[in-house]
């Protein structure tokens, strides 16, 4: 990878026949520019020489100043970001005015589009061109890598942590809570979504949330967290057994462990997403519980939780490449009964690829 993120987007803005890109997503403008604030966006032109804009209101002029790329010229916004953007358009624009200027039509409110329109002239042409920034991101630098691993760390700890504390007749959410404070005292600044504590038959549930209910003994506990640590997230599911476990519950663990193993393995630059998640799937389907496996076998991490590329049956449609970081959490769910998920989080390398969760895969007993 050359240039900047800014320089590789202005590149397939060329390509692509765009002559600028409207960036309004807030996690693509920090991706770009740096910012962390909460309001802003930004304009990429196109090619070697593009020129770059970044418009925020005046509350955040220093943070802005701290924060903000040097590529970018920054502009204060007088009113809204949109109309103080409209006349810089034109500074973008070619000799005659003409401008095809892509936006984000996956973002993009229908009224913040009105207003756009309302806002150019008819020389100014809008292009959908949603997802451009997101396929950059799916290609993690080397140090977003360190940052996820980081997460990723801070979240094993965690778990290790959870080993040797006392869960029977605790209540989910008060664990929940509790495992959240740790991440907290270990150095996150919070969850990276809310954490799942699902025990017994509530972990049938893929997104249960965590009851008032005490855990029981002798049963299944899932827990589903993530840490959000330097702006990039970690994911890891772990299922605990809380006693002794009736032979269908550890059979459904070993047959979920084995997929997850398989699914791993293949992991590399090449497969699709699609291909990876088969794996999985047929060896759940073979067991008869293709049926019990309703979700995708797993998503890209990184500045958001969920992000590409996609290990699933319809959405994995790209070959999976170096610098991908997703997470791999095959599931089976036996409805009134108990559910069983395993989830790592993995980085793709140029020859394989290298788990990132480090917390033992083993069924464990917590007391
Ligand atoms: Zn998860
Ligand atoms: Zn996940």
């Amino acid at each position: 990878m050359t240039g900047s993120r800014s320089d590789r987007v202005a590149a397939w803005l060329s390509e692509r026949g765009l002559d600028a890109l409207l960036v309004t997503n807030l996690v693509n403008v920090r991706y770009l520019t740096g910012f962390t604030g909460s309001n802003a966006l930004a304009l990429i032109g196109a090619g070697q020489d593009g020129r770059r804009r970044f418009v925020t209101d005046p509350r955040y002029v220093t943070q802005a100043a701290a924060q903000v790329d040097p590529s970018f010229r920054r502009v204060t916004a007088t009113t809204d970001l949109l109309e103080t953007l409209a006349p810089e358009l034109v500074d973008v624009s070619g000799p005659d005015g003409g401008l095809r200027l892509g936006f984000d039509d996956a973002h993009l409110t229908v009224k913040a589009h009105a207003r756009l329109r309302s806002l150019t002239p008819d020389s100014i042409e809008l292009a959908p061109a949603a997802g451009l920034v997101e396929r950059l991101r799916a290609i993690k630098e080397p140090a977003e890598i360190e940052r996820i691993r980081a997460a990723a760390d801070l979240v094993d700890a965690v778990l290790g942590w959870l080993a040797e504390s006392r869960v029977v007749g605790r209540t989910e959410r008060e664990l929940a809570m509790d495992i959240e404070q740790e991440m907290r005292r270990r150095g996150a600044r919070g969850p990276s979504f809310p954490s799942i504590v699902a025990g017994g038959e509530h972990s049938a549930l893929p997104h249960a949330e965590p009851r008032d209910v005490a855990i029981e003994p002798a049963t299944l506990l899932t827990v589903d967290l993530g840490a959000e640590l330097d702006g990039y997230c970690s994911d890891c599911t772990r299922t605990f057994a809380t006693g002794e476990l009736g032979a269908g519950e550890r059979e459904i663990y070993e047959l979920v462990s084995r997929a997850q193993v398989e699914a791993l393995q293949a992991l590399r630059p090449g497969p699709t997403g699609r291909e990876i998640d088969a794996i999985a799937r047929d060896r759940i389907t073979e067991a008869g519980h293709g049926e019990h496996f309703g979700h995708g076998l797993g998503h890209g991490v990184g500045l958001e939780i969920h992000e590409g590329p996609r290990l699933a049956r319809i959405t994995g449609t790209s070959p999976l490449a170096a610098g991908n970081v997703v997470t791999v959490e095959p599931g089976v769910y036996v409805p009134g009964r108990f559910g069983v998920r395993i989830e790592d989080l993995v980085a793709i390398t140029a020859d394989g690829h290298e788990v990132l969760s480090q917390f033992p895969k083993e069924l464990i007993t917590l007391g």
